[in-house]
């Protein structure tokens, strides 16, 4: 297998990928601020660590990975504050929606999913150590870090600070580049507002030191990869590049990956415009959780992707005709032997996959692979030139592809239900039932595998379940 190669947003290259540590990944993401359903723009950020993850996993590399949750920041403490709870109780509820969204969308749990609140007193030690090497400055109660004591800001998002006045701040978490400036470590109690006594004195963390103080917490000093939306470089990457060089004085981070933007009908996505999306809305008009996720890996990670009505149905498509492939072979009828073509083909497939994930994530070229592919052995099927001992090593294909991409188990249903999405059903009679099974019987017959196969999933849908029994009739039963 060739070698890795990954775009480091530090160095603006395409370069090898080696961990520092053999056979180990120790990963850093940047995950959601708690403050409201994660919207898609968001998963397609987790989507593609996901893959990223997955990848290096098939790779044979150990995976340490964190992800953070923000559950204290300025929009929380403002939505808390407007319904008069606490920000733990309004938290909670996001907490929960995250972690189902992400089994929705079959993410990989990382090793670590942490809360920012339950590790103030990493902040603290960490806020600790940057002043006693004079990195901060006190103000009416806020700790903030002086950027111009740190030479290497700006490294990673190129920003100029020319025309930066010593001293200024800013105060709140999220700002423009135009606006670098000192940031706040630790921000002054405000009346009514969450708050902890530590030995900073009372108050609570800034945004930018939780992931700092988690990820060097948790993964050392050096991580190999750090990972976010491409809109996460300036400030928040860059301000915490500078908290923990400052602090430690060793690389923080070596290779910085960053996803590129999700816009929605070539426009940018805004609640204003209307064209907003949580993953929710789009379950709720029926998308299924798999059309989704395909949609959101099928785009490499470092080009824009455009949302629209089409892609949705491109990709539902696109996973219906991977099912299919696959059901066909399981279920198909192949006369004995081998064509050696076929493997020959299969492996030529998994190499090219292969290569496109080791090119930068190339997603685009990784499913060309497989479905040329697919077409290729639908062909041999249809001119009867492919053979039982052909059927494994074109599985063996397809188990690599799902490995990363994850949308090839037909359980859309259980993840909808999951979600609360029941599908509209209306009950079968047993006859019904009965009729239709003898319809995808006499299908099967006739070698119509796609619509035997569309019978099977409509009965699905409908919550009968069929069970294939060995003397080739059919059990069925409610789900
Ligand atoms: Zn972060």
């Amino acid at each position: 297998m060739g070698e890795i190669q990954l775009h480091n947003t530090l160095t603006n290259r395409k370069e090898p990928f080696v961990p520092l540590r053999p056979g180990e990944i120790r990963m850093y993401t940047c995950g959601p601020t708690v403050y409201d359903f994660a919207h898609i723009g968001n998963y397609r950020t987790f989507v593609f660590q996901d893959i990223l993850r997955r990848f290096l996993h098939s790779r044979g590399f150990r995976i340490d990975q964190v992800m953070n949750m923000t559950d204290v920041d300025d929009r929380i403490i403002q939505n808390a504050a407007e319904r008069g709870i606490s920000i733990f109780d309004y938290t909670a509820k996001y907490i929960q929606a995250f972690k189902e969204d992400m089994s929705a969308l079959s993410l990989e749990p990382p090793e670590h999913l942490v809360r920012a609140t339950d590790h103030i007193e990493d902040m603290v030690k960490l806020i600790e150590s940057l002043e006693a090497k004079g990195f901060t400055y006190r103000s009416e109660g806020s700790i903030y870090y002086r950027i111009s004591k740190f030479p290497g800001y700006g490294k990673l998002s190129k920003v100029d600070l020319g025309g930066i006045q010593a001293g200024a701040r800013v105060d709140v978490d999220r700002y423009e580049k135009a606006d670098a400036r000192d940031f706040a470590l630790w921000k002054a109690p405000k009346p009514g507002e969450q708050s902890w006594e530590t030995r900073l004195g009372p108050g609570r963390p800034g945004w930018h030191i939780e992931c700092s103080a988690m990820a060097m917490k948790y993964l050392g000093d050096t991580l190999d990869i750090h990972t976010g939306g491409i809109d996460l470089a300036f400030p928040h990457h860059e301000n915490e590049i500078a908290q923990s060089e400052g602090a430690t004085g060793h690389p923080f981070v070596r290779t910085w990956l960053h996803a590129e933007h999700l816009i929605i009908d070539g426009e940018k996505m805004s609640k204003s415009l209307g064209n907003f999306f949580t993953l929710r809305d789009l379950l709720q008009k029926g998308h299924k959780p798999s059309t989704i996720r395909y949609l959101l890996a099928s785009v490499p990670y470092r080009r824009q992707l455009n949302f629209t009505s089409d892609s949705v149905q491109q990709a539902a498509s696109s996973v219906e005709r991977l099912r299919n492939f696959v059901a066909r072979l399981k279920e198909g009828k192949f006369p004995p032997g081998i064509n050696a073509e076929m493997r020959k083909r299969a492996e030529h497939a998994e190499a090219d996959f292969e290569a496109g994930l080791a090119d930068d994530l190339n997603t685009a070229v990784a499913l060309a692979a497989i479905f040329d592919l697919v077409r290729d052995v639908n062909t041999a099927i249809d001119r009867s030139e492919f053979r039982q001992q052909d059927i494994q090593p074109v599985l063996a294909a397809m188990r690599k592809f799902d490995a990363i991409f994850a949308v090839l188990e037909d359980n859309d249903e259980s993840k909808l239900r999951a979600l609360g999405f029941a599908p509209s059903r209306t009950e079968l009679s047993p006859e019904e039932v009965e009729t239709l099974i003898a319809e995808r019987q006499a299908a099967r017959k006739q070698r119509n595998f796609k619509r035997a196969d569309d019978i099977r999933k409509e009965l699905e849908v409908r919550g009968i379940l069929l069970e294939d029994t060995r003397d080739g009739g059919v059990r069925w039963k409610n789900k």
